[in-house]
């Protein structure tokens, strides 16, 4: 079975409502792991961060960590959840080849955070998406197969596991269904994602890399018909872990399960895999018979308790957040809200904040990120962070153009200068001789040229058909190698041929 959609993506919408469902996982930032003092440090030899307790071995005794607790919290009241004075952790069942205990230390019924929401803005839209908890569990391990063609463990030689990410703390953010976004949801889906990690970013607690696995997504999806008061039966595509594919996971969902319905089948209750190569899903594990994890409180644990004066101190140590430091810079900045909206999404938004910071005009900066910086990113195929130009720098050449010192054109060559690695904007300018001719001096003679090479323009001018001035404008800008100040060149022109 190829499972490949049949149905377009606007004919899926047009008569089906999606609803969709996040469960994020996030790997805490904490130097030791959740139950024991195994470190957590990335990349490290194979089974060299383990001991006895995330080992698993007979006699060995669990203890919480405070500081992964602590993170949790602050996720929590970012989040807008209540923080439960009192909850236990809880022990899931169930066997696993990289999961040592044959366990996983987990949270069930008793949550420490519940019941909030994160604002996410799509274009212009805000939409709220519900928050159902927030839990803190234990990661596994991993396991290597070798040999086979395709990595996976049917066609093996042997299979290798590696223990060393057993234990470490993972969060676990599940938000409620969200529905009505129509045709928006695979947008919706990103920009909460997105938001996501931003806000994690922001409190410190991960270094949310997806593409090292630290975040991670399960996106659940369901279509039901327009109209219909149930909404359909939900699919869970398994570690999606890029921003992108999230987008795509979800549309490819929607199509598939519209070409599902509309050939009177019936969507089945799974897992799915997401392929990156094709964006296409795959069913993986069947989720018909609910599996009994035999959930029960962990015996080796005492229960969680943090009190309110704790509780109020982390809240109060939060720092400003992604949306309110948004709002501020909008502010300080003056731009409107499609610019703010361009910057996110072009991940320039601290990249702006520091080139002003470094004294750049505001709207001039923008300009220069989102214009010819962002069009340099893309053709060259990288992010407008990767670029080898700092704030700095973009902010000397937005004062030499606030200045009248360079013009578009110049600025751009002084940006492939620093782009080339040539050194400052200001070495630029003097190596290259870039510098605007403003000089009245210079200007008038390569006017007059232009007046005496164009008569019948010229006399159109004179006529006070204005607008002809700009094919002059033109041929100064061209003998004087595009050095020139077009607005001043301008003005001289029609006060030589008597328009002004
Ligand atoms: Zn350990």
């Amino acid at each position: 079975m190829t499972d490949l959609a049949l149905v377009s993506y606007d004919e899926a919408v047009s008569r089906y409502e999606p609803v969709i469902g996040l469960e994020t996982h996030v790997e805490l930032g904490t130097t030791s792991k959740m139950f024991c003092g195994s470190p957590t440090a990335f990349g490290a030899e194979p089974n060299s961060s383990v001991c006895p307790v995330c080992l698993g071995l007979p006699g060995s005794l669990p203890v919480v960590n405070r500081t992964a607790i602590e993170y949790t919290i602050r996720i929590g009241l970012a989040l807008n959840c209540s923080i439960a004075s009192w909850c236990r952790f809880a022990r899931k069942n169930y066997f696993y080849p990289d999961m040592p205990k044959n366990f996983q230390i987990s949270q069930y019924d008793e949550p420490l955070c519940t019941d909030g929401w994160l604002d996410v803005t799509v274009g212009e839209t805000v939409v709220r998406v519900g928050i159902e908890r927030v839990h803190l569990e234990e990661d596994t391990g991993k396991s290597l197969h070798v040999g086979g063609a395709t990595g996976r463990i049917h066609g093996a030689d042997y299979s290798l596991v590696d223990y060393n990410r057993a234990g470490i703390p993972l969060v676990e953010v599940v938000t409620k269904p969200v529905d009505g976004t129509g045709a928006l949801a695979p947008v919706v889906a990103r920009a909460y994602v997105t938001e996501l990690r931003d806000l994690l970013r922001a409190l410190d607690v991960s270094d949310v890399r997806m593409e090292e696995g630290s975040l991670r997504c399960d996106v659940n999806t369901s279509l039901a018909p327009k109209g219909s008061a149930t909404w359909g039966t939900r699919t869970e595509t398994k570690n999606v872990n890029s921003l992108r594919s999230v987008e795509r996971a979800v549309r490819f969902e929607i199509e598939r399960q519209a070409a599902v319905l509309d050939g009177g089948g019936r969507v089945v209750q799974e897992t799915r895999h997401f392929h990156e190569d094709n964006g296409t899903t795959t069913p993986g594990r069947s989720k018909e018979e609910a599996q009994d994890y035999r959930y029960f409180p962990e015996p080796d644990l005492v229960p969680v308790a943090p009190s309110r004066e704790w509780v109020e101190e982390i809240r109060a140590s939060l720092p400003e957040l992604p949306a309110a430091r948004q709002a501020r810079l909008q502010r300080e900045w003056g731009l409107p809200d499609l610019d703010m909206v361009a910057l996110r999404n072009a991940g320039a938004l601290d990249l702006l904040a520091e080139t002003v910071a470094a004294g750049a005009p505001p709207d001039q900066a923008r300009n220069l990120w989102l214009g010819e910086l962002s069009r340099r990113a893309h053709d060259s195929g990288t992010e407008l962070t990767a670029l080898p130009v700092t704030p700095a720098q973009v902010a000397r050449v937005s004062e030499l153009v606030a200045a009248g010192m360079l013009n578009d054109r110049l600025a751009r060559q002084v940006l492939d200068g620093v782009l080339a690695g040539e050194g400052s904007p200001d070495e630029i300018v003097a190596a290259r001789g870039l510098a605007v001719v403003s000089d009245d001096g210079a200007l008038l003679a390569a006017i007059d040229d232009a007046i005496a090479a164009n008569p019948e323009v010229a006399e159109k001018i004179r006529s006070g058909k204005i607008a002809a001035a700009g094919f002059l404008v033109g041929e100064v800008m061209k003998a004087t190698r595009g050095q020139a100040d077009a607005a001043r060149a301008h003005e001289l022109i029609l006060e030589r041929l008597g328009q002004s």
